[in-house]
């Protein structure tokens, strides 16, 4: 599975770096952020190192699909379904991409504005 050494991500999925994980597939995990901008604030991110979501795309279309599916399967556990929430994907820095292993953003369990900032 392709790790980035200094990756702080790649160091969470190898459990070198603690995380509150919510959920935890072969291929993903999924993880409250430690900076929650909202009641539900989680991270779900393939184990293998991709930079952004274009890289993920690209370079394995179907683990793309399943940390989609994990952000669905996350929101159904946190009870956030019915009210509606967000999914996002920071890609780049222009974009506030802070943390280069892709991850999606899950957000909500309270009103989500848009356009966001
Ligand atoms: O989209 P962006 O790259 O800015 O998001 C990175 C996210 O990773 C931030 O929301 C930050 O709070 C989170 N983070 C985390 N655990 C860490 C370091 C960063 O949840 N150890």
């Amino acid at each position: 599975m392709a790790r980035v050494d200094d990756c702080l991500f790649c160091k969470i999925v190898a459990k070198e770096i603690p995380a509150t994980v919510v959920r935890e597939t072969d291929t993903t995990l999924a993880f409250r952020d430690i900076n929650p901008q909202a009641p539900t604030h989680v991270l779900v991110i393939p184990k293998a190192h991709h930079p952004t979501a274009a890289a993920l795309a690209d370079e394995d279309p179907g683990l793309a699909a399943d940390v989609l599916c994990e952000a669905r399967n996350v929101a159904a556990d946190e009870g956030i379904e019915d009210a509606g929430y967000r999914v996002v994907f920071n890609t780049g820095p222009g974009a506030g991409q802070t943390v280069f292993h892709v991850h999606a953003h899950v957000l909500g369990g309270r009103d989500l504005r848009w356009p966001p900032g």
